[in-house]
């Protein structure tokens, strides 16, 4: 049969699902001011939440573009080196997930353990400092989008989130699995065929299913990501 416009976008696709944990999991604990954030995001009525999509773009922009500057100046220090600098973004419906797949730098698993358990951005810090000023829940809203909180603004619209990540400056690099649903906890496994950068999957909370319409996901990409120096495809189409 004729290849469908769809069959057509999913060859151009660089998101598989060709994971495959191996190993125990550890369990880590988020920070004391990371669990703090988190709650607050999660619990956050912020109306404006389609930021989170915004975030998780700009990561895999600057993703891209710490891997575009690494391969120029050290090009022995990278593995992969002609590969094509994508963002793919992939919206279910039925899953009720949105991918980000970017395949920029990528993340060993220390960093993965830093990253993503620790505040180390200065928006984040600021903003857990007004709430700690005594500013009660119902600012919080307004001060999320003050400061913006980064990768955990994925927790306003997520049960859990995955991140699949191998490092491109490493040539044993292996790929890990990050895993938290956003409270006490993450887990991180040690993972086969992951692809060289990072893939976020991000489950999301009933009430945000709209963020696994394509429709939405477009709009909101053409709103915020112009300033994005690399081909985004949404579905498999670039957009
Ligand atoms: P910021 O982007 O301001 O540093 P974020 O909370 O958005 O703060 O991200 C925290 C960190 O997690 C980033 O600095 C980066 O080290 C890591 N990170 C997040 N997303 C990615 C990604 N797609 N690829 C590589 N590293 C990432
Ligand atoms: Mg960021």
């Amino acid at each position: 049969p004729a290849l469908t416009q769809t069959t057509i976008a999913h060859y151009h696709s660089i998101i598989r699902e060709s994971e495959k944990v191996k190993g125990e999991a550890d369990r880590h604990e988020f920070k004391a001011e990371t669990r703090m954030l988190l709650d607050i995001v999660a619990k956050s009525l912020y109306s404006e939440n389609e930021v989170f999509v915004r975030e998780l773009i700009s990561n895999a922009s600057d993703a891209i573009e710490k891997f575009r500057y690494i391969s120029s100046t050290k090009p022995d220090d990278v593995i992969d080196l002609d590969r094509k600098l994508e963002i793919h973004i992939e919206t279910n419906k039925q899953n009720r997930t949105l991918i980000i797949q970017d395949t920029g730098i990528g993340m060993t698993k220390e960093e993965m353990i830093d990253a993503l358990g620790t505040i180390a951005r200065s928006g984040s810090k600021n903003f857990l400092q007004q709430i700690q000023k005594g500013k009660e829940q119902g600012a919080a809203a307004n001060i999320i989008g003050q400061f913006g909180v980064g990768f955990y603004s994925a927790f306003m619209c997520a049960t859990h989130v995955e991140v699949y990540s191998r490092a491109s400056n490493n040539t044993d690099s292996v790929g890990y699995k990050w895993s938290s649903d956003g409270t006490g906890s993450f887990e991180i496994q040690e993972c086969d065929d992951v692809a060289v950068g990072t893939k976020i999957v991000v489950h999301l909370k009933p009430e945000c299913r709209e963020y696994a319409e394509e429709n939405r996901i477009h709009d909101v990409i053409k709103k915020y990501s112009n300033f994005v120096g690399s081909p985004i495809f949404l579905n498999g189409n670039q957009v």
